[in-house]
């Protein structure tokens, strides 16, 4: 799952050597781009055409998984996502968190009653249990300013939310981020090093098995 408004941007070439490297292992790539999708990132009421007053976004999402009525842009990332072993969240750090249109799809498809609570729990008890997923990011700051005590904080802080409160909460086992900082004030032989250095990563994440059949979603490719 990729996020980044430009194909040509190095976050995009991040994302397209984390794909190629895990195609290179045998998996199955399925490729999600919510700018390409041109994704609807707000969850409100005119997605649950059923909706009673008071709105309330959970129980009504709760109502649709039962009656089979989730909207289909939903439905069709949802159900990617559980024939999925690895999820990789590709994106820039944006304001100390992930891009509006990602924190939009994660509302709207980790769905309550599907990917946690209702029939399900939290946790090692939801959905995504016994599944993994990473973070692939790029930053505007140096290291330096996501070290303890740098001028921005540590990153596991930032992350961590996304982490715990997200892709834990759902189920998912979290590997240690990608992460390339500050690619815009690296030379273009350092871009080049650190867009090696993400393959090397991605070839061998996770505990994923390299044969037909096993599903990541990560982000996708660009003509
Ligand atoms: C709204 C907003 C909020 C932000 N908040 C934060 C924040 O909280 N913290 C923070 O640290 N940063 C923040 N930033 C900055 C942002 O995180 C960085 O600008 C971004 O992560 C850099 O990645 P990029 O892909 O956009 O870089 P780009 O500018 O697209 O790329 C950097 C350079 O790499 C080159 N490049 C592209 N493809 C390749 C390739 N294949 N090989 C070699 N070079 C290539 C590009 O041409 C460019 O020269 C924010 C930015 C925005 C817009």
């Amino acid at each position: 799952m990729h996020a980044h408004p430009e194909p040509s941007s190095f976050s995009s070439a991040q994302a397209d050597a984390a794909a190629a490297a895990l195609a290179n292992r045998g998996l199955i790539v399925d490729r999600i781009d919510l700018h390409a999708d041109r994704w609807q990132p707000v969850l409100d009421r005119h997605e649950f055409p059923a909706a009673t007053d008071p709105f309330k976004p959970q129980a009504e999402q709760m109502r649709a998984v039962a009656a089979g009525t989730l909207a289909s842009d939903v439905r069709h990332d949802l159900d990617r996502l559980l024939a999925a072993d690895l999820l990789v969240l590709s994106f820039p750090l944006w304001w100390f968190s992930v891009p509006a249109i990602l924190k939009g799809w994660i509302d709207r498809v980790f769905v309550v009653g599907a990917t946690f609570g209702g029939d399900l729990g939290l946790f090692e008890a939801a959905a995504f249990a016994g599944r993994q997923a990473v973070l692939s990011v790029t930053t505007g700051g140096p290291p330096a300013s996501f070290a303890r005590g740098g001028a921005f904080g540590a990153i596991e802080d930032f992350l961590y939310p996304i982490h715990r409160g997200v892709l834990e909460f759902v189920g998912y086992r979290v590997l240690p981020p990608v992460l390339t900082y500050g690619p815009a004030h690296l030379t273009d032989d350092d871009r080049v090093e650190a867009l090696h250095a993400v393959s090397e990563a991605f070839a061998t994440i996770g505990d994923c098995v390299a044969r037909t059949g096993d599903m990541t979603v990560t982000a996708q490719s660009y003509p």
